[in-house]
């Protein structure tokens, strides 16, 4: 699962990035791998892990993780080729979910690319350029899509959306807002993978005042939460200059850290929980002595299909599934305890896991 960070240059994507790379790297001894400079792997923060690890005096924990993309370079005039425009826009079309992070901070040595802080026009700037790439791809499905049209009653179906989604587009929306009850419809609009179709989260990298209440107190903090609410995205509130130092500390000194600042956890850790959530995955766990370890998997995902992600083996002989919720076991204390209250539960090939079950896979090879 990948996300991609954008944003007009000068904004904070840069200092966010290092810091999410960098907590990412040490919150968790996690393999840490830079395939790119660009590409970071990190840990999704879950404190039921060293829990259970205690529990199981495991020699590991390994935490499930999320790849996030810094997606430089974005400017204005980039869906007609500027800078390195069109590059760009093909490396968001890549990630499942965008990160747009907004300028809310003032600071006259970091000069803004339009002269002034203004996040409504910074966000209608990006949110144009990916729109104007969304209409070069209608189009060119248009062109395709006319020929056939008249002979056939799918295509012509097709044609009609197509136009439908173009006058939208062209009225300045994201895909995203675009409704219709018609299945054959979504499957359609999900498949033309429209920069304007993918989920956002919109960061607003705030001054570090503007931490204690949330940004409550910043005009530009209220009018990007106003602009996301119409398209049902989320907002977060960061100090992308305050994480990057606190991804210096370390767990005893973060701390201390959070607490002076009044915050329960760092921004950063909200930010991957909520991307986690926002890409509709959750995780289940399995503990032993050797390791603690998360799974992702979307929502709704079926035991054996849950299994062939630790083994495709596991997926292709699945008998059943030992589960038990996370927090039983670590009521009871141990598994042996936990089953004599009769809380683990054996599901079959039928059982939808959920976030927290502990499981144990019983498979045939
Ligand atoms: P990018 O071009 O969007 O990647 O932006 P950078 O992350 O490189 O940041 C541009 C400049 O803004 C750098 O000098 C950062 O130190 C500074 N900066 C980033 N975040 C903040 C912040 O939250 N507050 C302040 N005052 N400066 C910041």
């Amino acid at each position: 699962m990948k996300l991609g960070i954008v944003g007009l240059p000068n904004v904070g994507k840069s200092t966010l990035f290092n810091s999410l790379t960098k907590a990412g790297a040490e919150s968790a001894n996690y393999p840490f791998c830079t395939i790119d400079p660009n590409v970071g792997i990190v840990a999704v923060p879950d404190e039921r892990l060293g829990m259970l690890a205690k529990l199981y005096d495991s020699v590991k924990i390994t935490p499930a993780v999320i790849e996030f993309v810094d997606i430089a370079g974005l400017v204005k005039g980039a869906s007609k080729g500027e800078g390195l425009g069109n590059q760009f826009l093909a490396n968001i079309r890549e990630v499942d979910a965008i990160v747009h992070v907004v300028r809310c901070f003032e600071d006259p040595n970091v000069i803004h690319v339009d002269g002034s802080v203004d996040p409504m026009r910074d966000i209608e700037t990006i949110n144009l350029e990916l729109i104007f790439s969304d209409l070069e791809i209608l189009e060119r499905r248009i062109a395709k899509t006319s020929k056939g049209a008249r002979m056939d009653k799918a295509l012509a179906k097709e044609l009609e959306l197509l136009n439908k989604l173009k006058g939208y587009l062209e009225e300045g929306k994201m895909a995203k807002g675009f409704e219709t009850d018609d299945e054959e419809e979504q499957a359609l609009l999900a498949g033309y993978q429209l920069l304007t179709y993918k989920p956002v989260i919109y960061a607003a990298n705030v001054a570090e005042d503007d931490l204690a209440d949330d940004g409550n107190g910043n005009p530009f903090v209220q009018q990007v939460r106003n602009y996301a609410a119409q398209e049902h995205s989320e907002v977060f509130v960061i100090c992308a200059q305050i994480e990057q130092e606190i991804a210096e500390l370390d767990e005893e000194e973060k701390k201390m850290f959070l607490e002076d600042l009044g915050l329960k956890e760092s921004g950063l850790e909200k930010l991957i929980k909520a991307s986690y959530s926002l890409l509709g995955l959750i995780s289940y766990l399995t503990a032993g002595e050797p390791e603690t370890r998360a799974w992702t998997i979307t929502k709704g995902m079926k035991a054996p299909q849950a299994a062939g992600k630790i083994h495709s083996d596991f997926e292709r002989g699945f008998i059943r599934a030992e589960v038990v919720n996370y927090q039983d076991l670590l009521d009871c204390g141990s598994t042996a305890a936990a089953k004599e209250k009769g809380l683990v539960r054996l599901e079959g090939k039928e059982y939808v896991v959920k976030d927290g079950d502990v499981i144990l896979f019983r498979f045939n090879v």
